[in-house]
C-alpha cells in the first residue's frame, strides 16, 4: 500500500486548503491509486512526459523520484527524454536530463542479457575487497564437509580479482558469458569466452576477470582455501588491453 501523500496539506494547507485537499485526496488519493486501470509506473511516465512538455521543471524531480520508486529505470527515462526532445524541443530535453541524471545516478549498470546466464547474478561480491572493480556473486552450492563451493561470478567491464592461489585444493572455471582474461604467473594471459573451461591446480598463482570493455561471467567450482594476494597492477592489466 502506497503511503498517503500529504504534500498539499503540508505546503499549502493554510493558504489553499481546498487545493491541498484536492491534491492529496483526489489526485494522489483517488486518481493515482487506480492501478488496476493504469499502473503506477505508466502514470509516472505520462506525468513526467507532461511536466517536461510543459516545462514544469520545479515539479519534475519529485516525479522522477516517484517514477523510480514505481519501477522506471534510468535507461527508460533517458530514452523517453531523447524521444521527447523531438516533440517538446531541445532545451526542455537538456533541462530534463540535468535533473534526471542525478536522480538515477546510483542505478546499477544494467547487466547485458546476452551473457548466457545459467544462474542469478546475485549480490555485490562479499569478497569485493580482493577484487578491483565491481563484481557479483551468486552462491550456487556450498558443502562445508567436503570443502566444495560452487559460485556464479559476474564481473563488470574492467573488474578482476587479485592474484591468488587455491591452497590444498583446485578450481574449475566454466565461462558462461562475456569475455575475460585468465593468467597464471609467468605465463601469457589468455582470453576466455563462453564455453571455455579452466583448471587451476593447487598452489598456482593466478587471476581472472573481465576485459576492460566487456562484461564477463563464470561459474567457479572451488575446493581448498583461497589465499588472496596483491591486486593485478594497471601496468599488467593495461598492457593486455592495449594488445601488448
Ligand atoms: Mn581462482
Amino acid at each position: 500500500m502506497r503511503k498517503k501523500v500529504t504534500a498539499g496539506r503540508e505546503q499549502l494547507g493554510a493558504f489553499a486548503p481546498k487545493f491541498a485537499e484536492l491534491n492529496d485526496d483526489v489526485l494522489f488519493g483517488q486518481v493515482w491509486s487506480r492501478e488496476e486501470v493504469l499502473s503506477a509506473r505508466d502514470r509516472s511516465l505520462i506525468t513526467i512526459t507532461a511536466l517536461i512538455a510543459s516545462g514544469a521543471f520545479e515539479q519534475l524531480p519529485v516525479h522522477l523520484q516517484r517514477g523510480k520508486e514505481n519501477g522506471l529505470t534510468g535507461k527508460e527515462v533517458s530514452e523517453s527524454i531523447t524521444h521527447l526532445s523531438f516533440y517538446v524541443g531541445w532545451p526542455k530535453a537538456w533541462s530534463a536530463f540535468m535533473l534526471a541524471k542525478d536522480i538515477f545516478k546510483d542505478e546499477e549498470m544494467d547487466i547485458p542479457q546476452d551473457l548466457g546466464t545459467l544462474f542469478d547474478t546475485g549480490e555485490p561480491n562479499p569478497y569485493g575487497e580482493f577484487f578491483t572493480g565491481k563484481s557479483y556473486l551468486y552462491p550456487v552450492q556450498f558443502d562445508k564437509e567436503i570443502g566444495l563451493s560452487i559460485g556464479n561470478v559476474t564481473f563488470e567491464p574492467g573488474a578482476r580479482n587479485n592474484w591468488h592461489i587455491h591452497d590444498v585444493g583446485y578450481q574449475i572455471l566454466i565461462v558462461t558469458g562475456g569475455e575475460g582474461w585468465y593468467q597464471e604467473e609467468g605465463k601469457e594471459a589468455q582470453t576466455l569466452r563462453k564455453g571455455d573451461v579452466i583448471l587451476t591446480q593447487d598452489g598456482v598463482k593466478h587471476w581472472h576477470g573481465a576485459k576492460s570493455d566487456q562484461w564477463f561471467e563464470h561459474v567457479a567450482i572451488t575446493t581448498g582455501q583461497a589465499k588472496w594476494l596483491e591486486p593485478v597492477s594497471e601496468a599488467i592489466y593495461g598492457s593486455l588491453e592495449s594488445g601488448g
